[in-house]
């Protein structure tokens, strides 16, 4: 898709980052290329935009945060997408990982409980030239029905087991990627459906805000201060 190739004067730093992502063992030729394109700065607050390209998480508002781009790219290559799937990504946030989704798939559906964030997340994705993704206010550890089955589940906040609702969103051959906690950490974990099995792999561990919702934490009020 037509995200990034802006005449913006952050292009340096996003070869860079890049460069980085290579050294931490990013080798996936299409997640490299989507970093390399889409305009991180258009996602994090105007004060942070200095620090945007930085390998680092960033605070967006709300008690969130945008991951740090290690990880987005872990989950990316974790995916294995060719650009014909049908993602669902679970939180959000900045919109940042639905822009570089699209860049590696067909099309993005991703949901986020925040309406504030949400709707930033469309205008950061308009400026960004992402039209390739629809983003939905709702809580996602219901997934969403009315658009599934998807080829791949993203879900950018960590649970304390893997939501239901998801494995049966998947389509057969799908994968699903969730952080779930595993007593004071969180583990990524991979679940791959063939046919009515699914196959587990865990990622390594992770640090994500938690995923509140139905099949998630119950919002206390407390959001963010899990971690
Ligand atoms: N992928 C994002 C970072 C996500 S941070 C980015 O690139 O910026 C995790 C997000 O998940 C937060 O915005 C949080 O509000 C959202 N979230 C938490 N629980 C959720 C739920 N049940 N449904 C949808 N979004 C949820």
């Amino acid at each position: 898709m037509e995200a990034g190739r802006l005449a913006d004067s952050y292009g340096g730093y996003r070869s860079r980052l890049v460069e980085t992502l290579r050294s931490n063992g990013i080798n996936d030729m299409s997640v490299l290329r989507a970093f390399g394109e889409v305009p991180r700065h258009l996602f994090v607050p105007e004060a942070l935009r200095r620090r945007a390209y930085e390998d680092t998480a960033l605070p967006i508002g709300h008690g969130q945060t945008i991951s740090q781009p290690t990880t987005q790219a872990r989950y990316l290559q974790s995916l294995s997408l060719t650009g014909v799937e049908q993602v669902l990504e679970v939180g959000t946030g900045s919109g940042y990982q639905a822009a570089l989704l699209t860049m590696v798939a067909a099309q993005v559906v991703s949901v986020e409980r925040i309406p504030a964030l949400a709707s930033g997340a469309r205008r950061a994705l308009a400026e960004a030239n992402a039209s390739a993704v629809t983003v939905l206010d709702g809580d996602g550890s219901l997934g969403w029905k009315p658009l599934a089955p998807y080829d791949a589940i993203l879900v950018a906040a960590a649970s304390p087991a893997v939501p239901e609702p998801l494995l049966r969103q998947l389509k057969d051959g799908g994968r699903l990627v969730v952080p779930v906690a595993d007593g004071a950490v969180q583990k990524l974990r991979q679940i791959l459906r063939h046919g009515d099995a699914f196959v587990e792999s865990e990622l390594g561990e992770v640090q994500f805000v938690p995923l509140i919702g139905r099949h998630g934490y119950a919002d206390n009020g407390k959001q963010g201060n899990l971690l």
